[in-house]
């Protein structure tokens, strides 16, 4: 397995970072995390785009321009020889000393990850996920904007945590106001009334790529999409919900907090969906 790491190609065991990289010491940087499927890379722009805007956000300069750091990935998947894979792109705030001081660190850190797949069992997909709400809030999109791609997972990492010790494979998290917000990686849908909804971008999610990918096709498939705030009640009343993201893609989600949505089996909307997702990862990729 090769990772490129800073300008180098690496081995697993070789790729290794300092421990004054201020990635490491405070979080601060910028990722992203892509599929390749079938040797394509999956709405690679779209990716690349958000990374860029994540990383202007927090006055980050990534030292490649967008098309360098396409060519650098996908140089990345094609030396790992890999069909279907995950890839793991970071960002960081640099090498710099114990400080907080950015201004410190000469250059951002860049690495790229590129790894099989280790997604939800495919067993999930025919029986759904049992999911909780948790107390973690999602942070203010005044605080730190959620589509802000961080490496300050602090608070997803703390929903995974609620999640484990209650058993269940993941959670929602509220905004400050109550109102749905997503997943700890991934967003959140539900169908209900005829439509699907989900939560726009100011009640704070990230700006997922799938959660896009899943709108348009919706649409295409002649549906009325929604992006409107709502509570834990709606999900508790829904017809069907179902989470979204680059790992899971789309998956079924069967009892929220107890409460059994709909007949407690993946909906025939969720599952429509799911079948053209993957129908079109394939032709919306780049080689
Ligand atoms: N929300 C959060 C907090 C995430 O980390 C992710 C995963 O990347 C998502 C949502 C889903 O976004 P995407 O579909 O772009 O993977």
């Amino acid at each position: 397995q090769w990772i490129f790491l800073n300008d180098q190609y690496v081995t697993k065991e070789n790729a290794k970072v300092s421990v004054y990289d201020h990635g490491f010491l405070y979080g601060d940087g910028v990722f992203e995390g892509i599929r390749v499927y079938s040797g394509n890379i999956f709405r690679m722009k779209e990716h690349m785009k958000r990374l860029y805007n994540s990383a202007k956000s927090i006055l980050l300069t990534i030292p490649y321009t967008e098309d360098e750091l396409t060519e650098i990935i996908a140089n990345t998947v094609e030396k790992n020889n890999v069909e279907d894979a995950y890839i793991r792109v970071v960002v960081s705030r640099g090498v710099g000393d114990l400080g907080l001081d950015p201004y410190k660190c000469a250059k951002a850190s860049v690495i790229v990850i590129v790894e099989p797949l280790s997604i939800f069992p495919k067993e999930l997909y025919e029986t759904g996920l049992e999911i909780i709400t948790v107390a973690t809030r999602r942070n203010r999109p005044d605080v730190l904007s959620p589509k802000v791609k961080s490496l300050n997972y602090l608070n997803n990492v703390l929903v995974r945590i609620e999640a484990h010790l209650a058993n269940v494979s993941e959670a929602l998290m509220l905004n400050d106001q109550g109102y749905v917000a997503e997943g700890s990686a991934d967003n959140v849908f539900i169908f209900k009334d005829g439509s699907f909804l989900t939560p726009p971008g100011y009640v704070g999610a990230l700006d997922g790529i799938t959660r896009n990918a899943v709108i348009d096709i919706a649409k295409e498939l002649g549906y009325e999409v929604k992006e409107e705030p709502f509570t834990r009640h709606d999900v508790y009343t829904a017809d069907e919900v179902f989470l979204t993201g680059t790992a899971a893609e789309v998956i079924a989600v069967v009892k929220v907090d107890g409460r059994v949505i709909g007949d407690g089996a993946p909906g025939v909307h969720t599952n429509r969906l799911l079948a053209k997702f993957r129908e079109r990862v394939v032709m919306d990729g780049v080689k």
